[in-house]
């Protein structure tokens, strides 16, 4: 029987699919939109992998609040003394971002990341346990060196991080997606595989900075008022005060740069626990949040985005598999379509 090689790329755009479909089409393989859900690639990850929503994953982006600790006094993430003691905290160890400095104990980080490392997959699923698995460097060691023996994944991640700090319109975006592209080619051609591969997300090109302070508009965050969250293109509001929850969500509606998410929404994402926020506001494709609380820099150079509203184009992946696998394109169902028929 031949063996199965499971190849996973961090933000493989839809948009961007002249640059590998045409060895794609050598495979003889399909090749498909997948529109993520919400949420960055740790919720992304346990929607393909597991096929979790956030809901059942019981995590919606990176951080979420602890409603019962309380805070008195604390600086806005949006100022400098914050971003450098911040900084020079990670230096010695303590990563708590660029929360707001007095409202660190406030945030926990609960995001989940399959990929991280094989012990970390394999102890959030037994799908995987008699794979190999390679990521980055490893992954395209193996490519080039090994033949393959049993099923097995390979994990890429630097296309998503030329996608941030290039942009998927420069040459090094582009020659590094046709590269990765040629060393598959050449395993594929020399292993007989049964091959599956995809991504997880789009990216977004030169999105326009969205600065948010809600602190400016609804004054400083409280225990008994209102607590927010916000990274690169998700805000997270809790708020104890049904009046001003209706200000708050009146105000972001008016917003054109993105949307609340609505209960037909949320219901239809699994993003339905109130611990989530009791208002998700998210962006659209051309936008991204800075400052937020994950960072801010003296020259932030951001060329790309993704976390954003799954409804723009600019934010799909990809799959490509054989076609008697099926048909799919929206990564709510990638799990059960596609991808456990896949691996059985
Ligand atoms: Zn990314």
């Amino acid at each position: 029987m031949k063996k199965k090689l499971l190849v996973f790329i961090d933000a493989l755009p839809y948009d961007h699919k002249y640059l590998f479909e045409k060895v794609i089409s050598d495979w003889n393989l399909d090749l498909r939109p997948l529109k993520p859900g919400y949420g960055y690639s740790s919720n992304q990850h346990n929607l393909l992998l597991r096929g979790l929503l956030p809901d059942e994953a019981d995590f919606f982006t990176d951080y979420t609040v602890i409603s019962k600790n309380s805070f008195s006094r604390y600086l806005k993430h949006t100022n400098w003394f914050t971003y450098l003691f911040r900084k020079i905290q990670s230096k010695f160890g303590v990563n708590r971002a660029n929360i707001p400095l007095g409202m660190g104990h406030m945030f926990k980080k609960i995001g989940i990341y399959p990929l991280s490392s094989k012990i970390m997959l394999d102890s959030l699923t037994n799908d995987f346990h008699h794979w190999e698995f390679y990521a980055d460097k490893d992954a395209f060691e193996h490519l080039k060196t090994a033949w393959i023996t049993s099923n097995t994944m390979l994990v890429f991640n630097h296309v998503d991080h030329l996608g941030h700090y290039k942009g998927v319109d420069s040459k090094e975006y582009k020659s590094s997606v046709q590269k990765l592209f040629d060393e598959i080619d050449k395993y594929v051609k020399k292993n007989d595989v049964e091959l599956l591969l995809f991504s997880d997300h789009g990216m977004s090109l030169k999105p326009s900075k969205v600065r948010l302070v809600l602190e400016e508009t609804f004054g400083k965050q409280s225990n008994s008022g209102y607590k927010y969250f916000i990274d690169s293109t998700t805000l997270k509001v809790w708020v104890n005060d049904n009046r001003l929850k209706t200000k708050i969500m009146h105000y972001l509606k008016e917003r054109v740069e993105g949307s609340v998410l609505d209960e037909i929404e949320r219901e239809a994402y699994g993003i339905i626990n109130n611990d989530f926020g009791d208002i998700i506001f998210v962006l659209g494709n051309d936008y991204y949040f800075e400052p937020h609380y994950f960072g801010f820099g003296i020259k932030s150079k951001t060329l790309g985005m993704h976390g954003n509203s799954p409804h723009d184009i600019g934010q799909w992946g990809v799959w490509a598999g054989d076609h008697e696998l099926g048909e799919c394109n929206d990564a709510r169902y990638f799990f059960k379509d596609i991808l456990s028929k896949f691996i059985k």
